[in-house]
């Protein structure tokens, strides 16, 4: 319904292939053709700008990633058992973003393949078996992975060996967001408020997880906790975490799949937002530009132990046209200073998206860190009852913004409720025109209104 011909027969032919187990965005799933920069070109001949793509981070087809991988492809692309140059060029230059005692690296191809492997490191170096996520958490697609993956929904039975830790109430506001100030309130009394809470609540898991014989191998993080609603909370916190997952024995695994990268703004590592350190980090999504590669960086006693004991071949991980992708992606950051610039757009973008929204009955408030922003859409209730949030009113207006706007968000959180806002990192002054002049037309129309 809404469909044109084209992507009514696009549909039934995927359908026929691919069956229903990979869900599609919009009520009018998009055909794209081509890409540049953060431009999507439908089949329909329409321009999409593009706000949700954290994989293709420096921008759609960048010709200098594609160089890279044609220039690799017409060398060499074997496997992982050779001596290579570029597997090593790129865990040198890679290794140098991270601070601390993070010195080793091993490469995999996606954000679970990096989480699993994580997770059964931090088992063998630590001895113990039990895991600890956020509620809502999201951490990828494997049989372990899924297993501490909350968000699949009760489909398959969650692991025995997870505990989970409720957030969203108590870093929904605690950064100070909502009046469009800025990345959160950096102050210790935020961060200490949020520990107040959560600090009994992390020690509570622990608790169950060795009274269930399992110990605490670690605490599973996605620093932006995308899909717990978009919460990157006040600064800090994430250091009091780290301090008391290690007095249970147990690692910090910084999921940086989401929020590396530069993502957050001004820093390369979610983690760094907080000051603190990570004991393993992982990495997949925007490290190849679209190209499959992931990362599991770790301070290298944890991978001796793991090789102690068992060891570690991946076919793919390393692979040579992987690697020049991924070094293309660091050159493009460094050249263009995305860090930098996507704390500067994303404070932007945040400024004038809230002044925007600000009074229309369903803007429940804003979040942001860097180039992740999530907006709260609710039902607007003004009978003295608290709003509650509304995922149908956020589809219905990331569904307006594609079919009319020609602009591509998207909706995540509990209920689907929070407006997802994410552009590649090289979005610019004009972009964010365009985003805001849409985001003023659906506000005209009446969406952010009951
Ligand atoms: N961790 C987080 C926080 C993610 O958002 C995702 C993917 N959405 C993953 C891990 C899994 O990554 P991949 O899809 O590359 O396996």
């Amino acid at each position: 319904e809404g469909l044109d011909a084209d992507e009514a027969a696009v549909v039934r032919r995927r359908q026929k292939v691919l069956g229903t187990m990979g869900p599609l965005f919009y009520n009018r799933p998009l055909h794209v053709i081509s890409g540049s920069g953060v431009h999507l070109r439908g089949a329909d001949g329409a321009d999409y700008l593009d706000c949700y793509n954290n994989v293709a981070c420096v921008g759609h087809s960048n010709p200098h990633v594609r160089q890279a991988v044609a220039d690799q492809l017409g060398r060499q692309n074997t496997h992982s058992r050779y001596l290579q140059d570029e597997v090593l060029d790129y865990a040198e230059r890679l290794l140098a973003t991270f601070p601390g005692a993070i010195d080793h690296v091993a490469f995999t191809n996606s954000g679970s393949e990096s989480n699993d492997l994580a997770l059964r490191m931090a088992r063998v170096a630590t001895g113990h078996m039990g895991v600890v996520v956020t509620q809502g958490a999201y951490h990828g697609i494997t049989s372990l992975v899924s297993s501490v993956s909350p968000s699949f929904g009760t489909g398959l039975p969650l692991a025995p060996f997870l505990a989970t830790v409720r957030v969203d109430d108590a870093l929904h506001d605690a950064d100070g967001l909502g009046d469009g100030t800025g990345d959160g309130a950096d102050g210790a009394a935020a961060s200490d408020a949020v520990w107040a809470v959560l600090g009994p609540r992390f020690n509570q898991a622990f608790d169950a997880l060795e009274h269930g014989g399992y110990g605490v191998s670690c605490v599973l993080i996605d620093e932006v906790m995308s899909s717990d609603g978009i919460l990157p909370g006040a600064r800090g916190w994430i250091a009091r975490l780290a301090d008391a997952v290690h007095a249970r024995g147990g690692l910090l695994i910084s999921d940086e799949v989401q929020a590396g990268f530069g993502r957050m703004g001004g820093v390369m590592w979610g983690f760094q937002r907080h000051g603190a350190e990570a004991d393993i980090v992982t990495m997949g999504k925007p490290m190849g530009n679209g190209i499959p590669v992931g990362g599991v960086a770790y301070r290298h006693p944890i991978g001796d132990a793991f090789a102690a004991c068992t060891r570690y071949f991946n076919t793919f991980g390393g692979n040579p046209v992987s690697m020049r992708a991924a070094g293309a992606v660091l050159d493009e950051i460094e050249r263009l200073g995305l860090v930098a610039h996507a704390r500067d757009m994303g404070d932007r973008l945040a400024r004038d998206l809230s002044e925007i929204l600000e009074g229309h009955e369903r803007f429940g408030g804003l979040r942001h860190a860097g180039l992740f922003l999530g907006i709260d859409v609710t039902d607007g209730a003004d009978d003295g009852g608290a709003a509650q949030p509304d995922g149908a009113a956020a589809r219905a207006i990331v569904n307006a913004l594609r079919d009319d706007e020609h602009v591509l968000i998207s909706s995540a959180g509990p209920g689907d409720a929070v407006l997802k806002v994410r552009p590649p990192l090289v979005f610019d002054d004009s972009d964010a025109d365009r985003l805001l002049e849409a985001v003023r037309h659906i506000c005209e129309r009446g969406l952010f209104d009951r």
